[in-house]
């Protein structure tokens, strides 16, 4: 029997979680829900990868009184974080097919969204930014909210959305719950919650950063090594995937070039890049027909890989907690972690920083660059682009469908399938990827044509 069934959950709720193989609370999820659910203002900090999406999903969801009207407002820091979001509450509300979420961010034109919020979702998750031109133009009306929740608020507030969040906060009704997430505490979130919440209840977790399950290593190496000592450690290590944090969007783009030439499968995420490529970044990595993924800080912020192994500063972050979260990103639900930092002379003080914010005192590794041994790392996965989505009515299930019609493709060649509104993401073995391309322009998808490709490599 699923643990979650101690609290008062809809029946389509649990049978979400149970079919998902989610039956045990993660600590923050034991410690807030009964609070969520009662409507109590809640404050939590747990670090990245505890749950805290859950934690707030169940509770938006429990507490929709009608399938319409806006009742629950995600605030969120990044696109990325808010499409995140977004999906995991889908993926809980399955068994809530009426239930509208939908999310709003900057790069798509305000239009699209005004026109899509004439049908008007139950929960809206978006960027501070966006929303608060949507609040501003009329069209994202709030009478009805009764929950706001602020998600990454660390991060919201040192990319300086206060200004936004309060002005939206303006247009909100007087009376409504407001549950305030965090991966750390600082006073200003402190501060952020006085000001906005009624005596929360507040849980803190994890206020000790450190993990036994991640193994943390430091390599000094020259800055004009930097490179090959990425090659070295990938092709001795093997992980099956990596995550590599640059400081810079110039950084990533060379870096990713780099192991591109070398031969690894691996993609960039940054912000000079257009939403769609964004987009797809995430998706390949995620879906693992990329092994390695370069990106800066901002970019993979929410980025949820739950199986990630190892990650990379090729640069130590320039704030002690930015590094804090970068190695966050690896050893999460329970599993072993490497993370992994190259540092230049120029970045000893960063150390020190480190050490004292995370209460250790960094692991040095000799790193021999002699001779480098090149041993890229190779997807066993492609990555097919669809270009219909969900406003086509394109559900996985279809795609699913054509592909595997009288057999022509194993079921288990097809791995995620990632719909966004215009476009779909398939994951295909490398050895039935042709196939696969050649079959969906042949036959149809629902009786309709659509343009497919493969993304290289
Ligand atoms: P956070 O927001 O705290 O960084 P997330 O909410 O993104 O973390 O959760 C991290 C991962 O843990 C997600 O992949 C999510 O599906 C998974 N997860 C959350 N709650 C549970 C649970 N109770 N059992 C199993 N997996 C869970
Ligand atoms: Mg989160």
């Amino acid at each position: 029997m699923s643990d979650f069934s101690q609290w008062p959950l809809r029946a389509e709720l649990l049978e979400a979680l149970t079919s998902q193989g989610m039956t045990v609370p993660t600590p923050i999820q034991q410690a807030a829900l009964a609070d969520i659910l009662a409507g109590r203002d809640v404050l939590a900090q747990a670090k990245t990868g505890s749950g805290k999406t859950l934690a707030f999903a169940l509770g938006l969801l429990q507490g929709l009184k009608s399938p319409s009207g806006v009742q629950a407002l995600v605030l969120c820091p990044t696109r990325e974080l808010a499409d995140q979001v977004t999906q995991a509450i889908r993926k809980v509300a399955v068994r809530l097919p009426n239930v509208k979420v939908s999310a709003f961010y900057g790069g798509i034109p305000v239009r699209v969204h005004v026109e899509s919020l004439v049908h008007e979702p139950a929960i809206v998750v978006g960027t501070p930014g966006r929303i608060l031109e949507l609040i501003e133009t009329g069209a994202l009306k709030l009478e009805a909210m009764n929950t706001l929740v602020l998600d990454e608020a660390d991060r919201m507030l040192d990319m300086g959305f206060e200004p936004a969040i309060q002005a939206i906060r303006k247009g909100l009704p007087a009376n409504y719950q407001t549950l305030l997430f965090s991966a750390t505490f600082p006073d200003a979130v402190r501060a952020l919650s006085k000001s906005y919440q009624r005596d929360p209840l507040e849980i803190l977790l994890d206020t000790d950063t450190r993990s036994e399950h991640i193994e943390q290593l430091f390599f000094e190496v020259p800055a004009n090594r930097k490179n090959d000592a990425l090659l070295q450690l990938l092709g001795q290590l093997q992980p099956a995937q990596a995550l590599v944090f640059c400081n810079t969007k110039i950084d990533c783009q060379n870096v990713e070039q780099h192991l591109a030439k070398a031969g690894f499968d691996v993609c960039a995420l940054h912000g000079d890049l257009e939403q769609r490529d964004r987009d797809e970044a995430m998706v390949r990595f995620q879906n693992a027909s990329v092994r390695v993924l370069v990106a800066t800080d901002v970019a993979a912020r929410g980025l949820d890989v739950s199986n990630l192994p190892l990650v990379f500063s090729y640069e130590l972050a320039h704030q002690a907690d930015v590094h804090v979260h970068r190695v966050g990103r690896t050893g999460r639900a329970g599993k072993d972690g490497q993370a992994l930092a190259l540092v230049a002379s120029g970045e000893m003080a960063r150390v020190k920083a480190i050490e004292e914010q995370m209460g250790m005192t960094a692991r040095w590794q000799r790193l021999d660059l002699s001779s480098i041994k090149l041993a890229p790392l190779k997807a066993e996965w492609k990555t097919l682009v669809i270009d219909a989505g969900r406003k086509d009515k394109l559900r996985p299930g279809d795609i699913l469908g054509a592909l595997t019609a009288k057999q022509a493709i194993d079921g288990k060649a097809v791995g995620k399938i990632a719909l966004f509104d215009t476009r779909s993401y398939v994951a295909l073995h490398k050895s039935v990827a042709d196939r696969a391309l050649q079959l969906l322009r042949q036959d149809k998808i629902k009786g309709r044509s659509f343009r497919v490709r493969l993304l290289s490599p």
